[in-house]
């Protein structure tokens, strides 16, 4: 058997990992039963897919950092989890925040490069997802789940850092002073695309990706858009694809735009509305990132304890040394609380954010009822880009989405998001400790989980931005004084 299957923690059930879901349970068992659901999932292609070649895919990324396994990408489509998002009615897993964030959780476990794909893919699809374009909805998403279905995958990303501009873009304050160097320049018919977006995961591998710029680069905040580019559209290219020091599975690409021609269909949602909708994105995306994080402190805790079985140290095996238990009782604590502040901004999200607009009758109407061939008639198209359309779309959020709620998914996401990639950090830390010169060595892993765990701390925001952010959303009279 594979030693990573003996580590008892990481077999736990997900109602022993986390109490709050086993008391949850008997109220809301539908809801309940689909997160155990797809966590059996996940931890099935972790155990079987992606932790058995999590090392061998660090290395050949390592010489050549556009390498990509599609073979492993591919046997993840029948689970489903690029289209988990999408709605049913689209034949996608009609999940929600925690769905998601669970399942990142297993995946990182076995290797936050890999599963670093799945994640980046949401963070573009949540762009459609969250904007309600149903639109796009009948079209890109509705391709996503059937490539799951027939084994072909889509993938997505999501583009809005730049060369001078990474956290700049992501916080309004900032983004009035940001030095951004692409734009969507109207034109008869669309945009005209210039500029270069960075770092992007997914970036030399996605079929579609949510770009964000301004109409104007002179105006940022009131003329953010967000529009859906193709690969292969032309003008749109691919440039460096970063070697990078950790995550090595999901290649991060430099994007290129030469007067390249998007069409108005392309709009996600309304002009000018992109810096509310990173917000509303991220919002949902920095919990799961938290969870990509507890995932990752997971897998380092879970080798160690593998390592501290198999090794001694003056004759006695590490496990079996009170310095060993005390570190390790420590790590599954921060583990245990990382888990915690992700569950917190995740369910909160799922229950007063935007998936509440989901359920709404005319959403239901929309999606369930009215047939997608209908949908995408000429005639509907229009209605559904119509301002009524979007009147309604934002009345349904004045009246479902509470201020004090959107602000406390604001202040959830980022303290999971920080809570859990600071304690992957500490985590990988500590079992690079407890290895000694061991851990130094590629074969244990641990070394890798160190660089992959780093990372957390970096991207969906730094952790600086976040805690920012917290105090921005605690502290609202405060923050706006101090602009
Ligand atoms: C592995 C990886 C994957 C990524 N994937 C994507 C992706 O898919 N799509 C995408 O668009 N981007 C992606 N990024 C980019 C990521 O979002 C940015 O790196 C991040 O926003 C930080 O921007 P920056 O690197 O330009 O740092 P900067 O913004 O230049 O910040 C540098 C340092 O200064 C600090 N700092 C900056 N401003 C302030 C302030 N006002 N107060 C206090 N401290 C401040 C920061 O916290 C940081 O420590 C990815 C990055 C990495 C590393």
């Amino acid at each position: 058997m594979n030693d990573y299957l003996n580590v008892e923690i990481s077999r736990r059930s997900l109602l022993e990992m986390a109490p709050r879901l086993k008391i949850l349970s008997p109220l809301m068992p539908d809801y309940v039963a689909a997160l155990e659901e797809w966590q059996a999932k996940a931890r099935e292609y972790a155990e079987k897919y992606i932790r058995p070649n999590a090392l061998a895919i660090d290395l050949k990324c390592s010489k050549d950092p556009r390498y990509v396994d599609w073979d492993l990408i591919k046997k993840s489509t029948p689970y489903g989890f690029l289209s988990l998002l999408v709605p049913k009615s689209l034949g996608g897993g009609g999940q929600m925040c925690t769905a998601f964030a669970i399942v990142m959780e297993e995946l990182c476990a076995g290797c936050a490069g890999i599963a670093n794909i799945f994640g980046a893919n949401a963070l573009g699809v949540s762009g459609i997802l969250l904007g309600m374009d149903f639109y796009h909805y009948d079209r890109a998403l509705f391709e996503l789940a059937e490539g799951d279905r027939k084994g072909e995958p889509v993938i997505f990303a999501a583009a809005i850092t730049e060369p001078l501009a990474g956290s700049d873009v992501e916080d309004p304050v900032y983004l009035k002073s940001a030095k951004l160097m692409t734009e969507l320049k109207p034109v008869k018919g669309g945009y005209l695309v210039n500029g270069r977006k960075v770092f992007i995961s997914n970036g030399s591998i996605a079929k579609y990706t949510t770009l964000i710029a301004p109409t104007d680069k002179k105006r940022p905040v009131e003329s953010m858009s967000a529009v859906l580019v193709k690969q292969g559209d032309q003008g749109f290219s691919i440039g460096r694809v970063e070697e990078k020091m950790g995550m090595k599975g999901c290649p991060a690409a430099e994007q290129v735009f030469e007067d390249c021609f998007v069409p108005k269909e392309n709009l996600i949602g309304e002009e000018g509305i992109a810096v509310n909708f990173i917000e509303v994105v991220l919002g949902a995306s920095r919990g799961p990132v938290g969870a990509i994080a507890t995932g990752t402190a997971r897998g380092a805790f879970e080798r160690v304890v593998e390592f501290a079985k198999n090794h001694k140290a003056g004759g006695r095996r590490l496990i079996d040394q009170q310095w060993v238990q005390i570190k390790l009782a420590e790590m599954a604590r921060k583990i245990h609380l990382a888990r915690q502040a992700y569950l917190d901004s995740t369910m909160s999200f799922d229950f007063t954010g935007t998936p509440k607009l989901m359920s709404t009758l005319t959403t239901k109407m929309l999606l369930d009822l009215t047939p997608r061939w209908v949908r995408k008639t000429a005639p509907f198209t229009k209605f559904l880009r119509s301002k009524t359309v979007q009147k309604i779309k934002e009345r349904m959020v004045e009246k479902e989405l509470k201020p004090q709620d959107q602000r406390d998914i604001q202040v959830y996401s980022s303290l999971a998001k920080v809570t859990g990639s600071d304690v992957a950090m500490e985590v990988a830390y500590q079992a690079l400790q407890i290895a000694g010169a061991s851990s130094s060595l590629h074969r244990y892993e641990l070394e890798k989980i160190y660089r992959d765990a780093k990372l957390t701390q970096i991207y969906e925001g730094t952790n600086q931005l976040n805690r920012h952010n917290m105090f921005i959303n605690f502290f609202p009279e405060e923050a706006a004084h101090a602009e």
